[in-house]
């Protein structure tokens, strides 16, 4: 079997506007994003909400096809017919982890059906501070050698952009406190069997400074970065990104191949050896 990475771990920030991704608020991160590839411009999906865009990096397919854009709708009836990604990659010997911050009401229901459904194999929840949950995760990747999706989803950023606008003080603030808890993805990106990705479910403040659902280009504008084994480094990419190209290059990174419904591309141009690969 063609393998090429051990571990990818998704970092999704929720709520990080790529421009407050700046070296004097969030230092940490714009140093990985240098290291790597970046995408010089990339969407997340329409509407542009958590629970669509984190349905849609688990499915690979857009909000129109799955369907599920608000927690309180709780149906995930288009989603069973899905092909969900912890279960692509379940086919190809890899186990899906999640480590998340604490969800509340609805979202935690949904999440938890989400999970299930889509084949996660382990779901640590219930951590607070971004410290923690890096830790945790940090500490189950170097325990754990299989091959694994590992997903480190961090919501501070969209918590204080919520309570007092996307970009005001507070909310970078919050982006500065979760940067200092991506400097201790440094030395994974250094292994040349893994892969970090590291984006936003969304961005903020595009119509309403403390939301983030309209159509807006600043709504939908998110990070997309990648580091680690065989990514082209210091590589900026002018293509077109969209989040929903993650599922696919996920599954390629570990050898397999996207349902031919998953609506996104291989980021093909962010490694190396592709022709090697090929
Ligand atoms: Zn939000």
């Amino acid at each position: 079997m063609r393998r090429q990475y051990r571990k990818i771990v998704l970092v999704v920030i929720d709520g990080l506007r790529p421009d407050a991704i700046t070296s004097d608020g969030m230092p940490a991160l714009s140093r990985l994003l240098r290291r790597g590839w970046r995408a010089e411009a990339a969407v997340t999906v329409r509407p542009s909400v958590t629970v669509a865009a984190l349905t849609s990096l688990a499915t690979g397919v857009s909000p129109e096809r799955h369907g599920l854009c608000d927690a309180r709708l709780q149906s995930l009836g288009r989603v069973r017919g899905l092909r969900p990604l912890p279960q692509e990659l379940r086919r190809l010997g890899v186990q899906t982890s999640v480590f998340a911050a604490q969800l509340t009401g609805a979202a935690r229901w949904l999440a938890g059906a989400l999970l299930r459904l889509g084949g996660v194999t382990r779901v640590v929840p219930a951590l607070s501070a971004p410290g923690g949950i890096v830790d945790v995760a940090l500490q189950w990747i170097a325990r754990n050698p299989s091959p694994e999706l590992v997903v480190i989803y961090l919501n501070d950023t969209d918590l204080a952009g919520h309570a007092w606008g996307w970009m005001s003080p507070a909310y970078l603030q919050a982006a500065t406190a979760v940067d200092r808890v991506l400097e201790r993805l440094g030395s994974l990106a250094e292994d040349p069997e893994a892969l970090v990705v590291l984006t936003a479910d969304h961005g903020g403040g595009g119509v309403l400074p403390q939301d983030h659902d309209h159509p807006h280009p600043i709504n939908e504008a998110i990070p997309v970065g990648m580091i680690g084994g065989r990514v082209m480094p210091g590589l900026v990419s002018s293509e077109p990104v969209r989040l929903l190209d993650i599922p696919p290059t996920v599954l390629h990174g570990f050898g397999g191949t996207a349902p031919a419904e998953y609506e996104g591309r291989v980021l093909h141009e962010a490694f190396m050896t592709e022709l090697v690969w090929a």
